[in-house]
């Protein structure tokens, strides 16, 4: 039987990802190259909705590539791109944009909370459309997974509702796919505000975990981490979030259960768990940043890896926009 296709992207909206992206996203792509047929892109159009200068957006791609080559993406098993190597994102974007309804579109939350972070005047149109280019990052490959987290469930329901309003009006075009979500890591926390998820634009510098940071100042953050009144190390999301938030990251990382965890802790207080927990971190970071270094000391050979990955994901895109474009009427260019 083929293998379900796995299809996800990331923004290089910053220098570095964060432990966020690595569990909740990166990590699960990794995994998904054995049993999936996987196909991964450097967001680069989606970045542009923050107004990162030119100069950000060719640095910052090159480093996502790197990053998730060195987190263990292998090319050879996966397709890893660039999406403005494949032009039939921003084609797409526009027929779903089209089948998109304001109030439908008004009603994403991301997109408010961006409005509410930026200011009206930063936030473009860009940003509005930003979940109907997501739909069609997604529906192009014919994915069944998306590997993603907590956040960006209700964009994987506005792909899911275009792609089956787009078949129904015009017949069958696009594979619907399903969330590919993982419980425990689908919304690392940032340690300064344990309620909000890390990220990479609005979380401040000690409340983000970054892949590429030191061993040093990423020790300090988790020691300074916020945690919670009390000093028992148990796992209470509702009334312990900044505690329960670092039990989750140590128990992914070292494959130990949080009760199991629970009683190694227990009558120890919060400093020797943080500590074990910024070495698990540090340990996890440093051999990625070693081979980061290392690919980006050759951005030929990086740029030709992408170009390799651009030039299959681009067969599949064509062939899917091919039937767009016949199923919404488009005239054929003879
Ligand atoms: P930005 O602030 O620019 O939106 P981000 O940190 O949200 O950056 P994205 O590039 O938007 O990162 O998302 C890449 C992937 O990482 C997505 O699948 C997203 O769901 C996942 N992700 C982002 N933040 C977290 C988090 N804190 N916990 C788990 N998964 C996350
Ligand atoms: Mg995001």
């Amino acid at each position: 039987m083929a293998r379900p296709r796995a299809l996800s992207g990331i923004q290089p909206t910053a220098d570095s990802f964060h432990l966020g992206n690595y569990l909740g996203a990166v990590r699960q792509w990794v995994g998904m190259q054995e049993t999936h047929d996987a196909f991964y892109f450097i967001a680069d159009l989606h970045a542009l909705t923050v107004h990162p200068s030119p100069a950000e957006v060719r640095r910052r791609t090159r480093v996502a590539a790197a990053q998730l080559f060195g987190a263990g993406i292998d090319p050879e098993r996966s397709t890893l791109f660039v999406q403005s190597h494949v032009r039939e994102h921003a084609e797409l974007a526009w027929m779903l944009m089209c089948e998109t309804g304001m109030g439908e579109a008004g009603r994403m939350t991301q997109y408010k909370d961006k409005v509410a972070r930026l200011g009206e005047s930063a936030a473009g149109v860009g940003l509005f459309a930003y979940p109907m280019m997501m739909a069609a990052d997604i529906l192009l490959y014919q994915t069944d997974q998306v590997p993603v987290g907590a956040d960006q469930k209700q964009h994987l329901e506005i792909t899911r509702d275009l792609a089956q309003r787009f078949n129904s009006r015009y017949g069958p075009t696009f594979t619907v796919p399903e969330p590919y979500i993982v419980k425990e890591v689908e919304k690392i926390a940032d340690l300064q505000d344990p309620l909000a998820k890390m990220s990479k634009t609005s979380s401040g510098p000690q409340g983000l975990l970054e892949v590429l940071e030191e061993p040093g100042p990423l020790r300090k953050k988790i020691m300074r981490a916020v945690t919670d009144t009390g000093s028992e190390v148990v796992a209470d999301p509702e009334n312990k979030p900044g505690v329960t938030n670092l039990l989750r990251i140590q128990s992914v990382l070292t494959g130990t259960p949080v009760p199991e965890l629970e009683a190694r802790y227990a009558g120890q207080g919060y400093g020797t768990f943080k500590k074990d927990v910024a070495e698990v971190v540090t340990d996890t970071f440093a051999p990625i940043r070693e081979r980061v270094v290392k690919l980006l000391a050759d951005e030929a050979e990086l740029d030709k890896l992408l170009a390799i990955g651009s030039a299959r994901a681009a067969a599949i895109a064509r062939e899917t926009m091919a039937s767009a474009r016949e199923n919404r009427g488009l005239l054929p260019k003879v």
